[in-house]
């Protein structure tokens, strides 16, 4: 049975996390892996998660199953999140169910979608996260891409987002990132959005939404404007979103999808649908990750601590953004990088070939993605200097 096999090759990121982790060079900067980080360089568990995890190891009452849509209090408290007073949500028009992270949130919706059309292609930006494209492949869709980074600019080539998504037919999905797209940093304002809204109408495909960074923007209710603005006007979407960045419950793999269905019936008949999917995936999503969110989300007291926490991490990395660029200034790194301090979440592309990213490794211990993504919060008063006069020296 196995003989046949081929090795997969690992995936480039977790590659490098695992040469860093061996590198022994005490200088050692790893801006690769999208994890946030302190100014320790370390990724902690939340004061308020902490808290949370101490009244559930105090209150929990039971083991039994939860059932496909996992926790009922987190589903709610999700949507209030994502939505706040919405329309879609005082019409009943969304339903939310929890799943293992943002990434069983794709994978569900990729089955989901599979349900309502097998031949529907997939859009999503270029670049967008890799494992989008495993995602819906391994649900059988063809993906497909539209233009959005420029890399000539380091900013967004809307025009061309537009002429190809006018073209995008009804049965398709478009994804869209709702901030901090990763790998590029660069999002839509307002008006693209609604832009998007308007092709999206005229058109008739289906916008999926992925949003893995809310509040790691520009705050919690301006990183969902496009969205929201979507789900005013569209008459179906779907939302997959993540706790693992906003709550840094990564490894406890707590994420939802939402459906938006054209009235509450609808919708209701589309939720029985991915409750399907879930059931034949994985049955029903883990329960402790929910139970943290849910708990913060409904104390006032953990709510203010983690908004508090939430603020920290985004103000450090929009610091970090512009500390960064005058840091480069600073050493004389060739090339201008302000474009750095324009975007938003944790990641941009330096633009930077790929020769030169390889020497950074082999000779400073600085670990970058191929595609010279970083993560800015990588960079911290200790590291700075050195990543600079490094950059300066290999990029000279
Ligand atoms: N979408 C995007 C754009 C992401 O960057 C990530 C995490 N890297 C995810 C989804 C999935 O996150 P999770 O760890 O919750 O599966």
């Amino acid at each position: 049975m196995f003989n046949q096999l081929q090795p997969v090759p690992t995936d480039p990121i977790l590659g490098l996390m695992t040469e860093y982790k061996a590198d022994n060079n005490p200088k050692k900067v790893d801006l690769s892996v999208g994890v946030y980080k302190n100014e320790q360089g370390d990724t902690p568990v939340l004061a308020a998660v902490k808290k949370a995890e101490e009244y559930r190891l105090n209150n929990e009452q039971s083991k039994a199953y939860l059932g496909m849509a996992g926790d009922v209090r987190f589903n709610e408290a999700m949507t209030n999140l994502l939505f706040g007073e919405h329309d879609v949500v005082k019409s009943g028009r969304v339903k939310t169910a929890q799943t293992p992270g943002g990434t069983g949130s794709l994978r569900v919706a990729a089955e989901f979608i599979a349900r309502c059309n097998p031949t529907a292609k997939v859009w999503v930006t270029n670049p967008t996260w890799a494992n989008h494209i495993s995602i819906f492949n391994a649900a059988g869709l063809q993906v497909e891409e539209f233009p959005y980074f420029d890399f000539d600019t380091m900013g967004l080539k809307f025009d061309q987002t537009v002429e190809t998504l006018s073209k995008v037919p009804a049965g398709d999905i478009v994804l869209l990132h709702a901030c901090c797209h990763n790998p590029s940093g660069m999002d839509l304002n307002l008006e693209q959005w609604q832009t998007v809204a308007d092709i999206a109408k005229q058109q008739g495909f289906t916008i999926l939404i992925d949003s893995a960074y809310q509040g790691f923007g520009e705050g919690l209710n301006e990183d969902a404007a496009g969205l929201r603005l979507l789900a005013s006007q569209v008459e179906e979407m779907i939302v997959c979103s993540s706790c693992s960045k906003n709550f840094g419950l990564y490894r406890d793999r707590i994420g939802a999808i939402s459906i938006i269905g054209t009235d509450p019936a609808k919708a209701e008949i589309a939720f029985s649908v991915a409750l399907g999917v879930i059931r034949a995936i994985y049955s029903m999503p883990p329960a402790h990750g929910a139970d943290i969110v849910a708990t913060i989300l409904s104390s006032q007291e953990l709510t203010s601590l983690w908004h508090q926490e939430l603020d920290e991490m985004r103000t450090r990395i929009n610091g970090l953004r512009s500390f960064v660029v005058d840091k480069f200034k600073e050493k004389g790194v060739p090339g201008n990088f302000d474009f750095i301090a324009k975007q938003n979440g944790m990641f941009s592309f330096l633009g930077i070939d790929k020769e030169s990213i390889a020497t950074l490794k082999k000779d400073y211990s600085i670990y970058i993605v191929g595609s010279s993504r970083v993560n800015v919060a990588g960079v911290n008063d200790s590291n700075a200097d050195y990543l600079a006069d490094a950059l300066a020296k290999v990029l000279n």
